[in-house]
Formats: structure tokens, C-alpha cells, sequence
């Protein structure tokens, strides 16, 4: 996670992305005074041409916001079909398998034990760490956090970073890359196409990020970069590490094929409709506890399923909070787990709402107060 004041300095950020959505400048792990200079802010990212003079990193990064400004090509529009309806297919064959007598609990608890480490990858990391800088990390537990959330085979990581940031910024409005009801025609038509359009229907458009606007902090650190770049060697590891335990415990190729199957595919299926579910389920379902200027709700079964993420309505009204179920009756794992981390001194700057702003934004509070 460490960069010389070189490299900070070649890939010096315009930050105002940063300060409208409340986010830490640093990159992930490095205190923000440090990372990105005073005075260095309202510069552009320098690209290619400097790449000779301040090694490969300010051209991997350049590459890597330049193809997100141009339509993605065939081969990663056929990749993502593939990861969207591939898994639901496995979910059938699997069950097949199953009925047929092809079962253990070796597979389910390899199910179990991946989705629980590519869920929290994407939860505490992609989300509340790479994207929010809710807290920072330091060394290896950053990383880990990225490449876990790799293994979900939802998007390199600055790419996911980016799209969020997006949508927070336009949540259920124009330019919101997945709401459910911005440019939604009125009336049940509207709303199940609106629903699908938020769900998954946005995987398939025409999508394009500005890297440079809203990811600077991130493809300004070198290691966020090369795991961003090594996405697809994530996303193999999360299908062949089952596929190994499994084919060791039964000492079998069918096992390999099973755990291949329950710990990589089915599971990648069930996270997949999860995940989407706090885009679709969560912007129309639940209840609205502070004002957000949005549609986001809060959806306990989802705060359940997703680590705390269906706690939704409080993560748009103070989306740099590291705690999402803001209640005590909010169970949040992803925050039992940051606090876990904070008291064995591997997270530090976590962030959480004043109870001045909670109060602010409170429905009841201010319903009581008529406003
Ligand atoms: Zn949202
Ligand atoms: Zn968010």
C-alpha cells in the first residue's frame, strides 16, 4: 500500500468527487495528508506520457481509465453474459445432481464458507473500504478485501468503485446507473421493468465510467490498480479453491466438479441476486428511517443476507459510515466485523454519523417536528 512521494505526486488527483461524497482522498490504507498533498488536489491525473519517466504504474492506470470511457468490447460484453446467466444454470444442474444422490455437506459448507468470504469482499471491502473509505486498513488485510470481493465476479474493483459512486451521487435519479424507478415510465409496466432494470437490466447497457472524476484516489495506488487488472485471476481462484478442498475430502474428480459447482458457480448465483437485490429490493421495499433525497430503504432480510448492506436508507442518508444497521436491532456483521478489526488494531479511522446528524436526518424526528 505504500508509494513513494514520486508516484503520489505523478498521479495527483482532482479530489472533488472526493469531497462531494464525503470520501477520505487518500488511497485505501494511507492517511489522506500523506497520500495526496495539499496543494496537489485540483490537478489532473498525468497519463501515458509519463509513464517512461515514473515506471508502468501511470500507464496501467491511464489504460485502465481509458477503457472505461469506450463501450466495453465483445469479448468482456460475451464475459459478463456468461457471469449473469451461466450461475442460475448451475443452480439447476446442481439441484439435479443432488436429487440423483451427487450430494454431501462438504459441498453446502463450502458453499457457505465462500459466499460468507467473497460476500464480506465486496461488503467491507469494494463497498465500505475501496469505495466509501468509511475506515482505513493497513498492509495485507486491504488486499485481501479486494481480492476476496474479486472472487464474487462482480467487476474489477475500481470499476465497481466507480459505478457506486455514481449512483450515490445520482441515487434514483438521471445518470443513476441502476434505479429502479429514474426515467421510468408510471404504472406496474413501469414499475417490473424499472425493478429488472435495477436488478440486473443495467449489466447489459451501454456502460461507460469516468474513472478519472470519480475514482482519482483509487487508480492513484499502485496495488488497488494491479488487483483491479488481475480481476479475472480472482474470479478463477474463487471457482478452483473449492474444486481443490472438495476433491481432496472425497479424493474424487466428481467432487472436484461438485465443489466446483456448489462453492464456485451456485455460490457466485446466490451473492449475484444478493447483491443486486440492495439495488433492485432496497431502492423500493423497506422502510425510510432518515432523509435521504432517495428511494433507499431499509430491508431487514437483506440486512441479514448481505452483511449488513440491506440497512440501505442509513447507508445513502450517511453513506461514510462505516456501521450501516444504525439501530441495535440493525444486525450488521460487516460492522461486527470492521470493530473486530479496529480493536485488533488492523482498522483505524473509522467513521460513524455524529448523533447531531442522525438526529438531523431523522423521519420521526422530524414528522414530530412537522417538517
Ligand atoms: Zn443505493
Ligand atoms: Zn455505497
Amino acid at each position: 500500500m505504500s508509494q513513494s512521494p514520486e508516484e503520489t505526486a505523478v498521479l495527483a488527483v482532482d479530489a472533488s468527487i472526493l469531497r462531494e461524497l464525503d470520501i477520505l482522498p487518500g488511497p485505501v490504507g494511507v492517511a489522506p495528508a500523506v497520500a495526496v498533498p495539499a496543494g496537489r488536489h485540483a490537478a489532473p491525473i498525468e497519463g501515458a506520457e509519463h509513464g517512461r519517466k515514473h515506471g508502468v504504474q501511470a500507464d496501467l492506470a491511464e489504460a485502465t481509465a481509458q477503457a472505461a470511457l469506450e463501450p466495453a468490447p465483445l469479448a468482456v460484453r460475451l464475459a459478463t453474459m456468461a457471469a449473469v446467466m451461466l450461475p442460475p444454470l448451475a443452480l439447476v444442474a446442481a439441484m439435479i445432481l443432488a436429487w440423483g444422490g451427487w450430494f454431501g455437506w462438504i459441498y453446502v459448507a463450502l458453499l457457505a464458507a465462500m459466499y460468507v468470504i467473497s460476500g464480506l469482499g465486496i461488503t467491507i471491502g469494494y463497498h465500505r473500504l475501496y469505495t466509501h473509505k468509511s475506515f482505513a486498513t493497513r498492509g495485507p488485510v486491504a488486499v485481501l478485501f479486494a481480492i476476496f470481493g474479486g472472487m464474487a465476479a462482480q467487476g474489477p474493483v475500481i470499476w465497481w468503485c466507480a459505478t457506486h459512486r455514481k449512483h450515490h451521487q445520482h441515487s434514483d435519479h438521471e445518470h443513476d446507473p441502476h434505479s429502479p424507478h429514474a426515467g421510468q415510465e408510471p404504472g406496474i409496466r413501469g414499475a417490473i421493468k424499472g425493478f429488472f432494470h435495477a436488478h440486473m437490466g443495467w449489466l447489459f447497457q451501454e456502460l461507460t465510467a469516468d474513472m478519472k472524476r470519480y475514482v482519482p484516489d483509487l487508480l492513484a495506488d499502485r496495488t488497488t490498480v494491479r488487483i483491479n487488472s488481475l480481476f479475472p485471476l480472482w474470479v478463477a481462484l474463487g471457482l478452483v479453491i473449492p474444486a481443490a478442498i472438495a476433491g481432496l475430502v472425497t479424493m474424487s474428480w466428481m467432487g472436484v466438479f461438485l465443489g466446483f459447482l456448489w462453492g464456485g458457480v451456485v455460490r457466485i448465483c446466490l451473492l449475484h441476486h444478493v447483491t443486486w437485490s440492495i439495488n433492485s429490493v432496497c431502492h423500493i421495499w423497506g422502510s425510510r428511517d432518515y432523509a435521504s433525497g432517495d428511494e433507499s430503504r431499509n430491508n431487514p432480510i437483506f440486512g441479514i443476507l448481505a452483511f449488513g448492506e440491506g440497512w440501505h436508507n442509513n447507508h445513502h442518508a450517511f453513506p461514510a459510515s462505516a456501521r450501516h444497521g444504525l439501530k441495535w436491532w440493525q444486525f450488521d456483521s460487516s460492522w461486527v466485523i470492521i470493530r473486530t478489526l479496529e480493536k485488533c488494531g488492523l482498522a483505524s479511522k473509522v467513521r460513524l454519523p455524529s448523533p447531531d446528524r442522525l438526529a438531523a436526518r431523522s423521519t420521526r424526528a422530524r414528522a414530530s417536528k412537522g417538517e
